[in-house]
């Protein structure tokens, strides 16, 4: 097969399409976003029976590709770490249903918060869930592994996670396609039993969930991406994912003679890490994301043989790199000043001039961007009202909390906007306003509505409709062109969902609409309608 350059998120979207997938379910996130985008664009070309369509939310994604996977086809479902939080209930439930086409999520972490509001590490939820993780530690590895993971998930019948890092997922390198395999066939569930989850079939299902770890145990030990590389002395290392790359290119630049375990599968392979870790004295544990195998293997006496992010010999927070690894482990083997040693040479893989992680935008709003002129109406009338608070939520109109606006005070989750400046309202705050965009608030601000018009609390959301998913590069937002109903059908007085246009020459007129519902006891919306410019550039070319 041709090569192919690929980012790590192509890599994992062209192995699914080369597994046969019959579905994408996602919602866009950065580091996760391409992974859709790559087959979308493929689907377009040459693969149009692969269902293909931005999810509301990561929950809905995850429904949906379980459904695809009870059709007996296989579904891949995408997301940042971040969603996994939203797709938690479907993602646990699923591990005790059970799959029957193949079904792999891919979870994509952020550590160092690049593009996110945390680092949380989603190996911790794999096996809340105990369920097979895959790590690809390269974009050769992220490709097989996803195929893998199909075969893996219809064999075991659970869902298989593969998490990848911002660093992979925007990173490319040469990838070797296998030959592509057909779809599954429609075969839909039979044994319906299992997927009801009424207590007496769902303590069958969480038993029989139970039994498997032994079996996935069994494979973690056999698994190709779990063995060892020999070397000599007293230390050696265990490295994670994609720490397997920084360490191999720290050993080989530094002629190190470490041995290394690589683990690239989980659950632990115990009798491989057992047989391992009993020849050494010290062991530097590198993975990116928690020290999750740290703590797991220190255990509640703890091993102090055992060295890395809990005892401060790798930064507890952050991204891993080669360059900290590299630091790490030559200060661990004693031969940081040896001169036998090439320690001068720095062991970078990854260079970020010529890999950079993500296209450098300065954080503010794009000139011309609608936000600015709703901002700016904003302010005008919160001037008027001693204390300024402005419910906030994700997406760009988060930058509105940066100076010259600095209209913005708070940003949690996804959805939390509305909720908040509910809870606010319900505490006294008067007013009680909120800006939320159009993607965000059909993803999860919806039911916050909802909250609002049942508890008749006084508040306005002002959802920012531009149109798009602006933030991650423009992907289609659930509601577009629908708000003023959706709104209604949620219950709030049509006397009250307002329409705005922010142009500045509408600037007066808008300044007169916020503050008459500012001054309203009860729910009111404003949707604030200006398409995002960069959509209106590609619609206009
Ligand atoms: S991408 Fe669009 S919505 Fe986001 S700041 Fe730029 S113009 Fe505004």
């Amino acid at each position: 097969m041709e090569k192919k350059l690929l980012l790590g998120a192509e890599a994992v979207a062209q192995g699914a399409i080369d597994a046969g997938i019959s579905g994408v379910y996602a919602y866009p996130g950065t580091p996760s976003t391409e992974i859709t985008e790559y087959i979308q664009r493929a689907t377009e070309g040459n693969q149009a029976s692969v269902h293909s369509r931005w999810a509301t939310n990561e929950k809905t994604a995850f429904e949906a590709a379980l459904g695809v996977s009870y059709s007996g086809r296989r579904s891949l479902v995408c997301m940042k770490h971040v969603g996994l939080n939203v797709a938690a209930d479907a993602f646990m439930n699923a591990a005790i249903t059970g799959v029957l086409g193949g079904l792999v999520l891919v979870v994509a972490d952020d550590p160092s918060m690049h593009s996110s509001q945390n680092e949380q590490d989603s190996r911790y939820y794999g096996r809340f869930a105990m369920i097979p993780i895959l790590e690809p530690s390269n974009q050769q590895e992220a490709y097989e592994m996803v195929s893998y993971g199909f075969e893996f998930s219809e064999i075991l019948r659970l869902p298989v996670m593969l998490r990848i890092t911002t660093r992979l997922s925007h990173s490319r390198a040469v990838v070797t396609p296998a030959e592509p395999r057909a779809q599954n066939k429609l075969n839909p569930e039979r044994d319906r039993n299992k997927w009801i989850l009424l207590p007496a079939n769902a303590r069958k299902n969480y038993h029989l969930l139970l039994t498997k770890q032994d079996a996935l145990r069994q494979i973690s030990e056999q698994s190709p991406y779990n063995r060892m590389i020999s070397g000599s002395g007293e230390r050696a290392v265990i490295a994670f994912g994609i720490a397997v790359n920084y360490a191999m290119e720290v050993i080989t630049s530094h002629n190190l003679e470490i041995p290394l375990l690589r683990i690239s599968q989980y659950p632990l392979p115990e009798k491989m890490v057992k047989q391992f870790t009993a020849q050494y004295s010290e062991i530097l544990i590198a993975e990116e994301g928690y020290p999750l195998q740290e703590e797991l293997l220190r255990g509640f006496s703890g091993d102090n043989r055992f060295r890395g992010r809990l005892d401060g010999t790798l930064p507890r927070t952050g991204e891993l790199s080669p360059a900290l690894l590299e630091k790490a482990l030559l200060e661990f083997m004693g031969c940081a000043n040896d001169t036998r040693h090439d320690t001068k040479q720095p062991a970078v893989i990854y260079q970020p001039v010529t890999y950079p992680l993500v296209v450098p935008r300065p954080p503010m709003l794009c000139k011309g961007c609608s936000h600015r002129d709703l901002f700016e109406a904003i302010n005008r009338v919160m001037n008027d009202y001693p204390e300024k608070h402005v419910f906030g939520d994700i997406g760009c109109y988060t930058l509105g909390a940066l100076p010259p606006y600095s209209t913005i005070s708070s940003c949690v989750d996804m959805g939390a906007s509305i909720t908040m400046a509910k809870g606010a309202a319900d505490a006294g705050l008067r007013p009680a306003l909120c800006v939320i965009g159009d993607s965000t608030f059909t993803h999860s601000g919806i039911t916050g509505l909802l909250d609002a018009v049942n508890d008749r609390s006084p508040l306005t959301v002002i959802i920012s409709d531009n149109g798009t998913t602006a933030m991650t590069g423009g992907q289609d937002s659930a509601g577009t062109g629908r708000f003023f109903d959706i709104c209604k059908g949620v219950g709030v007085d049509e006397a009250h969902i307002r329409s705005i246009v922010p142009l500045r020459k509408n600037m007066e007129e808008n300044i007169t609409i916020i503050r008459e519902e500012l001054e309203y006891e009860g729910v009111s919306v404003i949707i604030a309608q200006r398409e995002c410019i960069h959509i209106r550039k590609t619609k206009n070319r």
